[in-house]
């Protein structure tokens, strides 16, 4: 757990494709990006936990790589 990359969440879907949302910061706010579909998000509270939604509901990966 000491390797955690704050900058970005990938998640492994059913058929071991990865798939990243990175975490940008500007300023206070944290912005959101999906590398595959393009998705966009501004979250200004826990980030991370609305990457892993996105990642789960919209390409079903839900397979943490770092826990593997
Ligand atoms: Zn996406």
């Amino acid at each position: 757990m000491s390797q955690i990359d704050r900058s970005k969440v990938s998640r492994w879907d059913l058929h071991g494709r990865e798939h990243v949302v990175r975490v940008r910061r500007s300023g206070a706010r944290r912005t959101l990006r999906c590398d595959t579909c393009g998705w966009r998000r501004v979250a200004p509270f826990l980030p991370w936990l609305r990457a892993q939604e996105h990642l789960a509901d919209a390409h079903q990966a839900t397979v943490n790589p770092a826990a593997a």
